[in-house]
């Protein structure tokens, strides 16, 4: 049976782009619920190598690959006796996700680095689970073409996109109304404007609700991690961005919601759990049983909903304009975020300057109706590189 724990149907060969993070470890342990259901056959990682040595020494892939050479020779070093090609980068990166003993790439790569691999898969026409959202922000238009020409799936990870995903099963898109995402408010949701600028790097860290890698978190905290996920919606679900909505649920147990043309509205509810989503994108289109903390509604007496303060997180508004001005505007917009984002975890600009210096950016940068993964490259490193520039000047 297609919903049993064990299966029948051969193992799907995995690819896991950006094993060692906070979506690629959780990836693992959906995994290792379910071993015959798949064969690990791709594990990669940015930097951290040892964690990586460990997850090969588990799951025994075909092959592995890291940021750097001098990665690659530590693995190598760390793994010596086991049987496993260890490639490089970007281009290492596009070439085992076309792989022949590839079925599935989950996409958790974090940033503007996980576009030219998604590409890639879907063009070798993999079913893609996608948890790096920067790829449709940045190339969501791109993205979109692949998919019409080829016979891939895009499977979403995001919780709020995996919500409105399962809302959407055996509906019209005629019928849709409103995408509503929730959003927590993330840690500073009840704190005091006139403090932001007070902001540390340990206290933007700290997320009420979810654990997650340290760019996200930060997203979290200045909302930029809903507006990105306002323009992911509209490349996702093909609506108008008057149709998407922003909801502050402070208890994120309404992963998100759609409203339809009758009136009634479909919420995804559930324990904020990320393997829930990475399961459900792997497991597509069936549900397999697992052991997931189960959301005891007794116990959570409130849920509230408000919206959102678009004056105290400008971040949201300025993605809800990037995505109206369209083009490269959502590439300049995630660009001088992750620059931002760095220069902020570096402790080298103040929270408040991150909006500040997104804002600038955008204002002097052209926005151009390129869209090849070449322009949206070039794209992106003249806004990472004005943000540094306007960040080291005097008064900024
Ligand atoms: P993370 O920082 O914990 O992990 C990122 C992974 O990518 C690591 O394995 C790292 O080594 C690798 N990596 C980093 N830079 C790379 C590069 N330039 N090239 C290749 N590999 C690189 O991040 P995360 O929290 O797991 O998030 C991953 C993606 O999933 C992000 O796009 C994030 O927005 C999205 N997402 C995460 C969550 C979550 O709960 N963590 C929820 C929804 C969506
Ligand atoms: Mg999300």
């Amino acid at each position: 049976m297609s919903d049993s724990t064990s299966s029948t149907e051969a193992p799907r060969g995995l690819a896991v782009l950006g094993a060692t993070g906070s979506i690629g470890t959780q990836t693992l342990e959906v995994v290792r619920l379910f071993p015959d259901r798949f064969d690990v056959r791709v594990l990669t990682c940015d930097g951290n190598v040892e964690l990586l040595a460990e997850q090969v020494q588990e799951f025994h892939p075909e092959v592995a690959v890291v940021g750097t050479e001098e990665r690659a020779r530590e693995l190598k070093r760390l793994l010596s006796g086991e049987a496993v090609d260890v490639r490089v980068g970007t281009d290492g990166l596009c070439a085992v996700v076309a792989r022949t003993d590839v079925d599935v790439v989950m996409a958790a790569v974090v940033g503007f680095a996980g576009l030219a691999p998604v590409l890639a898969a879907l063009r070798a026409e993999k079913t893609v689970a996608l948890a790096n959202k920067e790829t449709m922000v940045v190339g969501g238009t791109l993205v979109n073409e692949v998919l019409d020409r080829n016979d891939a799936q895009l499977l979403p990870v995001d919780s709020e996109h995996s919500a409105i995903f399962q809302c959407l099963a055996g509906e019209s898109e005629r019928t849709v109304e409103t995408l509503i995402l929730t959003a927590s408010g993330g840690p500073f949701r009840t704190r005091d404007a006139e403090t932001f600028d007070d902001i540390t790097v340990e206290e933007a860290l700290d997320h009420p609700n979810w654990s997650m890698g340290a760019k996200i978190t930060i997203d979290s905290a200045t909302m930029m991690n809903k507006g990105l996920e306002v323009i992911e919606a509209q490349r996702l679900f093909n609506v108008d961005v008057e149709q998407i909505q922003v909801l502050v649920h402070p208890q994120s147990i309404v992963h998100s919601m759609v409203a339809f043309s009758d009136g009634a509205i479909k919420a995804e509810l559930g324990v904020p759990d990320m393997k829930v989503p990475i399961q459900y994108a792997l497991s597509y289109p069936s549900r397999w049983p697992a052991p997931h903390e189960r959301l005891e509604m007794t116990e959570r007496t409130r849920l509230d909903f408000e919206p959102p303060d678009t004056n105290k997180f400008p971040c949201l508004r300025l993605a809800y304009d990037a995505l109206e001005a369209g083009g490269t505007a959502p590439a300049i917009l995630n660009a001088a975020n992750e620059a931002a984002v760095e220069l902020f975890l570096d402790e080298q600009i103040s929270f408040l300057d991150i909006p500040r210096l997104i804002e600038q950016v955008l204002d002097r940068m052209s926005v151009t109706s390129a869209s090849t993964l070449e322009e949206l490259v070039a794209t992106d490193a003249e806004a990472r590189q004005r943000v540094e520039e306007r960040a080291a000047a005097p008064s900024n």
